[in-house]
């Protein structure tokens, strides 16, 4: 039976790159009348954490994207979370190692740092230099047995090219002379994200990968493992990741990446499904608006287009509004509208802010409207009656961009911390950079205190908005 999944690393912001290619697994399950399901690769314990996982979780969910196995859900293959799965992991690298496939590495980080800064001087891409390849059986165990630390790396064919298919790119070629003496196991004993993915992809019985078009290059490097463990691997298709108009690699710093950016603007789950299907189905014009029953339908894993998948939001408005028309109901319409302006305690909380703030309720489309609002109206004149002076404005602005990037956790603490620490690096007084911020996040100096309604509006919708002030 087809068994495909999801594999997020919970590093992040949910993605809606990680939309795109789960809503294709998903679309792909229930075409073959197979199973979804989802896995969590969170073996980079450094920035994997359990909150991200969540947001992951509720984000595909959000998308109407349901997984029949999971960290949530169990399932006969579980556990559904690499970092539960460590000892799973040990016997299979026993077993490169034992078979001649892997050896371990005593490299230090100085020398491996030393060796890539040359290699670059000289024009090479990065690569090991095989300095622990040849090291005899003696000395390695002389030096595991007194506890040097230590890395597993897979050995790598010196000649020759990797031919394999893929299902989206057809035949394949790399040169082995391309493909890196992967490491499989830290030194702390964690996999990496190589080692983990094939054995697990073994293990849940996985026999489509379908995944992000950046991973076409580790092709090379899983193959050889399956090889190496004497297994089968599975069917592998490379989706061309979504651009940004300009045909760049989607990032945040052009378009909105969050899905809950877009889940906070209003948008229907439904029709972000619609438009990231439409990548992947030959439509007529006219046959536009398409419910996941009609996608599936109409999709055809083998015949995708190579041809980048452009991110075009006016479409992704033009869909989202055909759907608030079309398929709703007036009661149903109400219903979303009421469910969205809650979600997150957008409501209850903004309201709270503004309780003390108003002296009649009608006073509060003025004063809170921005948080519901998609875009709070700028104009040239709406930083004009500031104290700043406009080139002082923006300066505050873009250091502002860049120093909330560096909060991990989003809240009104740890929002008040990084400001405060900005404010002092550049010399300024908190009260002289609120102002700005003030009027970029809510359209004007009069409204809700502004750290509270950053982390209500959420980063991604803050991000934007500073985007957009800063122009
Ligand atoms: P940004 O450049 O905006 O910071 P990123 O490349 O850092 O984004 P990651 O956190 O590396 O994003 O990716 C998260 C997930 O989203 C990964 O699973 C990745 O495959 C997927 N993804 C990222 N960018 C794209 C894209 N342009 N198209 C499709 N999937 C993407
Ligand atoms: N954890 C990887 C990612 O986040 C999964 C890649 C794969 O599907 O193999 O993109």
């Amino acid at each position: 039976a087809t068994r495909v999944r999801i594999a997020p690393s919970p590093t992040g912001e949910p993605h809606v790159g990680t939309a795109y290619i789960a809503l294709f697994n998903y679309l792909f399950a229930k075409k073959m009348g197979g199973e979804f399901i989802l896995r969590i690769e969170d073996t980079d314990a450094q920035r994997s954490t359990p909150e991200f996982e969540q947001k992951v979780l509720d984000a595909l969910k959000w998308c109407g994207l349901t997984w029949s196995e999971g960290p949530d859900v169990g399932g006969p293959y579980g556990p559904y979370r690499q970092s539960e799965r460590k000892d799973i992991y040990r016997p299979y690298v026993d077993r490169i190692v034992a078979g001649g496939h892997g050896f371990h590495c005593f490299c230090t980080p100085e020398r491996l740092t030393a060796m890539r800064e040359a290699q670059r001087a000289s024009g090479k891409p990065p690569k090991y230099d095989g300095h622990c390849l040849g090291l005899s059986a003696e000395e390695v165990g002389t030096r595991l047995a007194a506890g040097e630390p230590n890395v597993v790396r897979m050995k790598i064919p010196t000649e020759g090219v990797c031919k394999f298919t893929d299902g989206v790119y057809g035949e394949v070629e790399i040169p082995w002379d391309a493909v890196d003496m992967q490491v499989l196991l830290k030194a702390d004993g964690m996999p990496t994200y190589h080692m983990a993915n094939v054995v697990d992809d073994h293990m849940m019985k996985i026999t489509h990968v379908a995944r992000g078009e950046e991973w076409l290059s580790s092709v090379p490097k899983h193959i050889l493992l399956y090889q190496y463990l004497d297994l089968e691997p599975p069917v592998f298709m490379h989706l061309s990741l979504m651009r940004n108009a300009d045909k760049s690699k989607l990032s945040k710093r052009k378009n909105p990446t969050s899905i809950s950016y877009y889940s906070a603007l209003g948008y229907m789950p439904e029709a972000l499904m619609n438009f990231l299907g439409l990548f992947f189905v030959q439509i007529g014009e006219g046959e536009e608006l398409m419910s996941m029953d009609e996608l599936t339908g109409k999709f055809d894993p083998d015949n995708l287009s190579k041809a980048g998948a452009i991110f075009d939001v006016q479409k992704l408005d033009w869909l989202n509004g055909r759907w608030l028309r079309e398929k709703l109901t007036p009661e149903e319409f109400i219903a979303r509208v009421l469910d969205w302006a809650s979600e997150n305690g957008r409501l209850t909380e903004g309201l709270k802010l503004a309780q003390s703030r108003i002296s009649k309720l009608g006073e509060l489309p003025q004063l809170a409207g921005f948080m519901l609002a998609s875009d709070v109206g700028l104009t040239p004149d709406s930083f004009a009656r500031l104290k700043t002076s406009p080139a002082e404005t923006l300066e505050i602005l873009t250091t502002v961009q860049t120093d909330l990037e560096k909060i991990l956790e989003w809240n009104v603490a740890t929002i008040e911390e990084e400001l405060r620490a900005m404010s002092e690096r550049m010399g300024k007084k908190l009260r002289v950079v609120t102002p700005p911020l003030f009027v970029a996040v809510s359209g004007s100096s009069r409204s809700l205190p502004v750290f509270d309604s950053m982390a209500l509006l959420g980063r991604s919708v803050v991000r934007q908005r500073l985007k957009v002030a800063a122009a």
